[in-house]
């Protein structure tokens, strides 16, 4: 069965040689009991884990089942040790915080076939089946040590190895656990035990005595009764990575942040935070957006203003040059004499302090002319506008806007007929406008139109039009139009040289596009800033992944003795990283969306989270999962199982 030829094991230290095993050759048969004894150093542990497969040795042939263990492949070697040999360790090796179902089941991850036993059944043979669901730290040295041999046992393997598994133990435990694998010999189990006791020694069928890596002497004194050869089929080949495995691993993985909560939520912290800012920044951003361009298409883009003087952005005028002054005959020009012009309205403005009993209200006061609802796209909800016989006649007339009406009377009263003050003259209401229902930046319903003579000569005392508003037939031809108004002026004014610039025009679709830009650079910015917060976020997971690799070591060598692959081990960690970025990212979502809702309910802006923020947020919390998960895992992976077990 085991059959080892001149084996040697050489641990280099410094410049040091020491043989661990030196020029060892040994056989074992099916059904022996071989007790493994000798003085602490003589390369006992050593020799348990060259043929339990866990070390590999540097000289000399192992044949197993009569195939050459130096022809497998790691991960090979590992299902091998899945499917044959079971692993009592004098540390008993169980995981913490786990039950003992959960611990005995172990194995079934790694490796289970029709052979394998329910855990049920392994834990009645050693008699703990009334703890199956009791953690770990809840048993006893012997229960625990019990449970590690029903761990064992789970995939009825043909080999034992227990490296003095009673070495932790009071004499009670000692002999319960002795009791078990006599039993377990009786019944055909090939046991190989490491021991330093005689009395522990005794139920062995064979003892081999070692000294400094040879062996010293063998009793062999095998019954020759007790000689099988059982010709077994190994099965090397790795399985693959199964839908459910992942599942499994999510289970743990889930486990495990749930155990360390607080640091779980630290090493998210880093997403969490950028994810939620992106969300938040995405959401401010794409609700400003809308509401501006409802604003721009409210304001309609098909609009060209003509404006006195230089064209200057808000209220920083820099140029202090000539001015040209519009009149209203400039206007009726433009409406007359130009094509592709739909409607063209003469503008004055000016504050104005609205009064209505006890109640008041400052707005924005516009005189225009007639053709002023149709230029700026309003439309009446009460009441009618102005004619032109109350334009000429500079009639007291006013038309509001509906906040102006929520503000001097009630949102659903109809003032039309009512008597108004407007600075102090008094105005009759003739006219409500339907609202444009837009939010934002300012309130185009805050308004109060009156006619455009009664504006400049009885009310704001004005000689010239503040703008000239034109609406064009036809987007397409703004520039045209924009072109054409610009010649009729410079014409009317007879202007030149550098006074061709003392009057602006703006054009509607050009700011939009202007708007439309701005905001794509920002959404760049925004971009960068995410990928950061989003490279920090990772670093801070791999950090954490690479503590909780070093921490876990042992536990990683135990997986791995009982027939973890580098690709199980692999998926494990992976598994674990993304599933705290993601959740770094779910969380991140969550919080990004409840910051925008309140910056709407506080500061009164519009956000909107969309589902195109929410999907790149997963994708990137995902990837930086991976990405960043990716060193800590292949460094888990990587380990040696016998090192890793022998980790402090
Ligand atoms: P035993 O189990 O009989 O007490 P071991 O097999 O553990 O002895 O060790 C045999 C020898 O190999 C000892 O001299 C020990 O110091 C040495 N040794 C074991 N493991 C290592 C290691 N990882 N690095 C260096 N020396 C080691
Ligand atoms: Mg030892």
């Amino acid at each position: 069965m085991i059959n080892i030829k001149n084996i040697s094991k050489i641990y280099r230290i410094g410049e040091q040689q020491i043989y661990a095993l030196k020029d060892l050759s040994l056989e074992i048969r099916e059904g022996e009991f071989v007790a493994i004894m000798g003085p602490s150093g003589s390369g006992k542990s050593t020799l348990l884990n060259v043929i339990g497969l866990l070390d590999i040795p540097d000289e000399g042939s192992y044949y197993l089942y009569d195939k050459n263990i130096a022809s497998y492949h790691e991960d090979e070697i590992s299902n091998i040790r899945g499917q044959l040999i079971g692993f009592i360790f004098q540390q008993f090796n169980l995981l913490k915080k786990t039950t003992a179902r959960d611990n005995v089941l172990l194995p079934h991850l790694y490796y289970c076939s029709k052979n394998s036993r329910e855990a049920e059944d392994v834990l009645k043979s050693v008699s703990l089946i009334d703890r199956i669901n009791n953690r770990s730290n809840e048993l006893s040295g012997g229960q625990q040590q019990r449970v590690a041999i029903a761990r064992s046992l789970i995939n009825n393997p043909k080999l034992l190895f227990a490296d003095e598994p009673t070495g932790n133990l009071d004499s009670n435990s000692e002999e319960e656990i002795l009791k078990i694998l006599k039993t377990l010999h009786a019944q055909g189990m090939t046991i190989v035990m490491v021991t330093h006791e005689e009395s522990v020694a005794q139920i062995a069928s064979r003892v081999i005595r070692m000294r400094d890596g040879k062996i010293l002497s063998d009793t062999g004194n095998l019954h020759s009764s007790e000689i099988r050869t059982d010709s077994i089929d190994i099965n090397v080949s790795v399985p693959q990575i199964t839908f459910s495995f992942v599942l499994k691993n999510i289970q743990i993985a889930i486990n495990n942040i749930l155990l360390n909560k607080v640091r779980s939520l630290l090493s998210m912290l880093g997403i969490l935070i950028g994810v939620a800012a992106v969300i938040a920044m995405l959401a401010i951003g794409r609700g400003a957006q809308d509401s501006i361009s409802e604003e721009f298409s409210a304001m309609g883009t098909n609009v060209l203003t003509v404006s006195p003087g230089a064209e200057h952005f808000g209220p920083m005028r820099v140029d202090a040059g000539k001015v040209t002054q519009l009149d209203i005959e400039d206007t009726q020009a433009i409406a007359h004499k130009l094509s592709g012009i739909k409607a063209a309205s003469s503008i004055v403005n000016g504050q104005g302090r609205a009064v209505y009993g006890n109640k008041n209200w400052s707005s924005s006061v516009t005189g225009a002319d007639v053709d002023y609802l149709e230029v700026d796209s309003f439309s009446i909800k009460f009441g009618r506008f102005f004619n032109q016989d109350e334009n000429i006649s500079r009639s007291r007339v006013a038309v509001l806007g509906m906040t102006v009406v929520k503000e001097l009377f009630d949102a659903n009263f109809n003032p039309v007929g009512e008597y108004i003050k407007i600075n102090g003259s008094r105005f009759q209401v003739i006219g409500v406008l339907k609202d444009k229902g837009s939010s934002g930046f300012f309130d185009q319903d805050d308004v109060i139109i009156i006619p455009l003579y009664t504006a400049m000569k009885r009310l704001l005392g004005k000689k010239h039009l503040g703008r000239i508003k034109v609406k064009v037939m036809d987007e397409a031809d703004m520039n045209q139009v924009e072109k054409s108004i610009s010649s009729l002026i410079i014409e009317r004014k007879k202007l030149s040289g550098d006074d061709i610039d003392s009057f602006n025009i703006r054009n509607m679709a050009n700011m939009q596009e202007a708007f439309s830009k701005t905001t794509r650079i920002l959404s760049y910015l925004l971009a960068i800033i995410s990928a950061i917060s989003l490279i920090v976020g990772g670093i801070g997971i791999m950090n954490i992944m690479l503590v909780s690799v070093t921490e876990r070591t042992r536990e990683i060598g135990l997986r791995k003795a009982v027939g973890a692959s580098y690709k199980a081990i692999l998926l494990q960690f992976l598994v674990e990283s993304i599933l705290i970025s993601f959740s770094g990212g779910v969380i991140g979502i969550l919080l990004g969306a409840s910051i925008s809702m309140l910056i709407s309910v506080f500061f009164g802006w519009s956000t909107k989270v969309t589902f195109m923020a929410i999907a790149i947020s997963s994708f990137f919390s995902i990837s930086v999962g991976i990405i960043f998960g990716i060193w800590p895992a292949r460094r888990a992976a990587r380990c040696r199982p016998i090192e890793a077990l022998r980790y402090e």
